[in-house]
Parts: C-alpha cells; sequence; structure tokens
C-alpha cells in the first residue's frame, strides 16, 4: 500500500472484533487495513491473526476441553454404557499438537477472508500519530521499519491482556497465566488456580479431567456472582463432587517456590486466618484489562474510563468522530461473539447501513461439564429492578436423551414477565447447553412469550425439550414432570 493512499477505515488489531469487522468492510465495499502485532507467531514467525479468542482463548480452550473430555468419557463413563476399556491413557504432546493444528489452520482461514474480502492485512504494531485534513495518521511498526497511513476512520479493536497479580510473576513454563496453562506439556499432579471465573474453571477442568488435583483459590465470597443464583449453586456443587476443591474469601498474600521447584501459594480466608496450597503449577486467571495505553489514544483526544476501557456509546463510537472501538477494549462483556457483533455494527455505520447490537440478548457460555449457558436476565437481577416475573424450571432427570445420554445434571429456568408473559432470561446447566442457548436467544431476539417456546414443536427425544418444559411449566404445566 502507498503513503498517498487514504483509506475509508483503519482497523487496530485481528482479534475476534477486529478480523470481523475488517471482513464486513471489505464486503461492503469500504477501503480497509488492519494491523496485527499479535506476540503469538505462527510457526513462519508472523504475527498471526485472529487475537486472544484464536490464539490463547476460546478455540486452544475449546479443543483441550474437547480432548480431556474424549478422555474422562473413556476413562470413567464408558463402563456405564457397557464399553470395557482399560489402561486408557493420555498422549499429552499430541493433544497439544491437536489444538494447535486447528490454531494454525483457522488463521490461515482468515488470512485467506482477508484476501478473498479484498483486506489489506499489515503485520505490526499499530501507534496513532496525529490527525491531518485529510485524516488520522498512524504508523504501523515491525522489526525497525516504519509505514504510515491516513485513513478516514479508525476502529480500535486491540483487546485485553490477562491482569497479572503483584508479586506473582508469570514465566508461562510454571506460574502460568492462560497461554501457558494451554500449552502443558504434561498433567501437573496439583495444580493451583487462582480465580473461579470462567477461565479459571474451563482451564480447571481440562487439566483436572486427565488426573491433576485442582485447587481454585477466589476472593469472592461464592462461585460465578454474575451467574442466577441456582445456576451458581448447582455448578458448585457439581464441580466440588468432580473433585475440585474451591477455597472461597481468599485473599492471595505470596508464592514461594521450594528447593524442589514445587510452589506453595499463601492466602488469608475471610476470617483472617493463613492458609497455603501447594501445587506443581499455578494458573492466574484473575480478569483481563483492556489495552488501550500505549496506542497514542490521547494525541488524537480520545477519552478511556478510570479502568482503561475506550470511553464509547451504544454504537461503539469513541469520544472523537470518526473513532471507534469494539471488543474487550470497551465496556461489556468480553465475548468474542459480543467484539464481532459490534464490528459489524460499527462498519454498516460507517458503510451509511442501519447496525445495531442488541446488549440485551447477548448469550454466555461456560465451556464445564456439564456446560452453563444463559441469555437475558438474572433472577435476582429481575428482583432488584422491581420486575414482577414467574420462573419455570425443568430439570434433566425428567428428559429421555439425558438418560440415553448418561447425563442428567442440571436444568433449564425460564423467567418470563409475570403481566406480558415476555422471555426475560433463560438459563441452562446441562451438556450441551452451548447449543440450547441458541434457541433461548432467538426467543429473546423476537421477543417471543414463554407460551411461544412451550407451543413451538419440539423434536423428541432431545434435550432441548426441555426448555419447552420449563416454559410449560411457567403457563399450563410442564407434561413431563
Ligand atoms: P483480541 O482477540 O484480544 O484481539 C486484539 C488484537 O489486537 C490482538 O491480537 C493484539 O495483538 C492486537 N493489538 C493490540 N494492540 C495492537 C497494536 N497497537 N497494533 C496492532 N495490533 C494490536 N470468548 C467467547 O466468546 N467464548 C469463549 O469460549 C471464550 N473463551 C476464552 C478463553 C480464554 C482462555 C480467554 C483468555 C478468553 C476467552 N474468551 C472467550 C474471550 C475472547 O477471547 C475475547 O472476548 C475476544 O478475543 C475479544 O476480541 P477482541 O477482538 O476485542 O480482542
Ligand atoms: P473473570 O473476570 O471471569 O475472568 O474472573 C476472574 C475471577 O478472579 C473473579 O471471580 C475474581 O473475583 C477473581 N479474582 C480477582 N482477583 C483475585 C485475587 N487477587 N485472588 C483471588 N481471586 C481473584
Amino acid at each position: 500500500m502507498t503513503q498517498e493512499q487514504v483509506l475509508d477505515v483503519l482497523v487496530i488489531g485481528a482479534g475476534s472484533g477486529g478480523y470481523i469487522a475488517s471482513i464486513r468492510a471489505g464486503q461492503l465495499g469500504l477501503k480497509v487495513a488492519c494491523v496485527e502485532a499479535n506476540p503469538y507467531a505462527d510457526p513462519r514467525g508472523e504475527p498471526r491473526p485472529g487475537g486472544t479468542c484464536l490464539n490463547v482463548g476460546c478455540i486452544p480452550s475449546k479443543a483441550l476441553l474437547s480432548s480431556s473430555e474424549e478422555f474422562e468419557k473413556i476413562e470413567r463413563h464408558a463402563a456405564a454404557h457397557g464399553i470395557r476399556v482399560s489402561g486408557a491413557t493420555m498422549d499429552v504432546p499430541a493433544m497439544i499438537a491437536r489444538k494447535n493444528a486447528i490454531v494454525t489452520k483457522m488463521a490461515q482461514g482468515i488470512e485467506y477472508l482477508f484476501r478473498k474480502n479484498k483486506v489489506v492485512y499489515l503485520k505490526g504494531r499499530a501507534t496513532i500519530l496525529g490527525r491531518t485534513d485529510e485524516g488520522f495518521r498512524v504508523a504501523v511498526t515491525r522489526s525497525g521499519s516504519t509505514q504510515e497511513l491516513t485513513t478516514r476512520n479508525l476502529l480500535v479493536a486491540t483487546g485485553s491482556l490477562p491482569r497479572q497479580l503483584p508479586g506473582i510473576e508469570i514465566d508461562n513454563v510454571d506460574i502460568c497465566d492462560n497461554a501457558g496453562a494451554l500449552d502443558l506439556p504434561t498433567v501437573p499432579r496439583r495444580l493451583a488456580i487462582i480465580g473461579a471465573g470462567v477461565i479459571g474453571l474451563e482451564l480447571g477442568s481440562v487439566w483436572r479431567r486427565l488426573g491433576a488435583q485442582v485447587t481454585v483459590v477466589e476472593a469472592l465470597p461464592q462461585l460465578l456472582p454474575m451467574c442466577d443464583t441456582d445456576v451458581a449453586r448447582e455448578m458448585l456443587k457439581l464441580l466440588t463432587a468432580q473433585g475440585m476443591d474451591f477455597r472461597f474469601g481468599a485473599r492471595v498474600t505470596g508464592l514461594d517456590r521450594a528447593s524442589d521447584g514445587s510452589l506453595s501459594l499463601a492466602y488469608v480466608d475471610a476470617q483472617g486466618a493463613a492458609h497455603s496450597v501447594a501445587c506443581d503449577k499455578l494458573v492466574v486467571a484473575v480478569g483481563r484489562v483492556p489495552t488501550s495505553s500505549g496506542l497514542g489514544l490521547e494525541t488524537i483526544g480520545v477519552k478511556t474510563t478510570e479502568r482503561g476501557f475506550v470511553d464509547v456509546d451504544a454504537y461503539c463510537r469513541a469520544s472523537v468522530e470518526g473513532v471507534y472501538a469494539i471488543g474487550d477494549v470497551v465496556r461489556g462483556p468480553m465475548l468474542a461473539h459480543k467484539a464481532e457483533d459490534e464490528g459489524v455494527m460499527v462498519m454498516e455505520r460507517i458503510a451509511g447501513l442501519a447496525g445495531h447490537v442488541n446488549y440485551g440478548a447477548i448469550p454466555s457460555i461456560i465451556y464445564t461439564s456439564p456446560e452453563v449457558a444463559w441469555v437475558g436476565r438474572t433472577e435476582q437481577e429481575l428482583k432488584e429492578a422491581g420486575i414482577a416475573y414467574r420462573a419455570g424450571r425443568f430439570p434433566f432427570t425428567a428428559n429421555g436423551r439425558a438418560l440415553g445420554n448418561g447425563d442428567t445434571s442440571g436444568f433449564v429456568k425460564v423467567l418470563a414477565d409475570q403481566k406480558t408473559d415476555a422471555v426475560l432470561g433463560i438459563h441452562i446447566v446441562s451438556t450441551y447447553a452451548s447449543e440450547m442457548i441458541g434457541e433461548a436467544t432467538m426467543a429473546i431476539e423476537f421477543k417471543a412469550s414463554a407460551e411461544d417456546i412451550g407451543r413451538i414443536s419440539h423434536a423428541h427425544p432431545t434435550l432441548y425439550e426441555a426448555l419447552r418444559e420449563a416454559s410449560l411449566a411457567i403457563g399450563t404445566g410442564a407434561l413431563n414432570l
């Protein structure tokens, strides 16, 4: 690309938000370039697109969750089906190689899609230099050489990085963030995890299924405070029964390494008593911080919040006209699909269309076993907002498909407005909850009533019949309970 060309839009970051936004811009005929400085280089040493989600997040974690789930099924659950297997072992390097191959394949797919949609892919670090009459000036630097570009619009999609804890230095060998935890060469005998959030629970599940003794140290007094209380309670029961050891109300005070290499994580509990957890590997999963500093946002006057998020409105417009920000670097849930939806919205609006995101209908999923998925509001949120509602619940113990599958844990809970019967929230604990939440999201997006769901034909025998039954439980009554 020559220096004279003025772009319609320059996207900084080729993660979930940035790469999807770039493709949509290309589809809409905008002159678009996407810059990526990813430290997670591909086998050729090139900055790889895909961001956190593809390189060290959603995709690799789900690959390992799937491998470890298969192992656990063979090792512990096959016998119930009459399948006798003895001596199943886990080849961890093979599992990691499979995961890496999936990531490489998908990254190549993004580069192909960039070419197909005429997105100029620039490998390097972007820095905003300032503004001229023609547009924003941005430098892209790589290995000491710099290219300068001018763009009419700027989309900041720089994502987030793991939050660090003072005194605990990540080496991604023994003391890991998500990147190291997705690349362990062997199963640790004892694994400690700081943070019982979504990432901590998913990564803990992978290594527990493969044989690690997992201890989770969490500052808050309870599990999953963002979930519906019934869901959080059920998950605590199920994960504890699987062998996860939770220490709640725990304030981490230090980490020591013994001469044999083992680690000792010190914490004080809610009563102030001191404790420690001995472990061979530690994973720090205490949340993520937006990547907004060092980008040059201040040179053009873009405001950020106290916590470092780029300040945006409902359409992801930043405080300076022509600048937009999406994904983990702005408010809202740190989810890949939320970043993607925002990217599409921004490009459609730049192109003069009417893009929008319904923030009330963004599903959330925790890929433990069983999975947790929800969309809309929790029972406690409805109570706080003073909204009168009715709740319908259906357990998988009464679902034929779940019995056949050999896993009847969990339930579906539907919350509907007491007066209008409009569905306000759906909460699922179950295997394949991640797939079932699709129908629930559609119901909320299309403003369905619980009665609507109850009247829709649901194939038999399926797990998602439980969604219908829970909806019927609000009105005429569940049929199979
Ligand atoms: P990112 O994906 O972080 O991408 C930002 C990109 O910008 C990065 O590649 C970065 O290198 C680049 N960049 C930053 N600064 C510059 C610069 N100056 N110049 C050039 N490039 C720059 N979400 C889900 O929805 N489902 C899941 O199952 C899920 N699982 C997860 C599991 C783990 C272990 C983790 C850590 C996260 C998971 N997430 C999941 C969250 C998801 O990964 C993020 O919400 C998503 O990646 C956010 O997308 P983004 O485009 O905002 O940012
Ligand atoms: P999430 O924000 O979903 O990634 O989850 C991060 C989790 O880490 C939350 O449950 C936090 O309460 C927890 N957490 C944050 N800081 C600490 C800390 N210092 N010690 C233990 N847990 C923490």
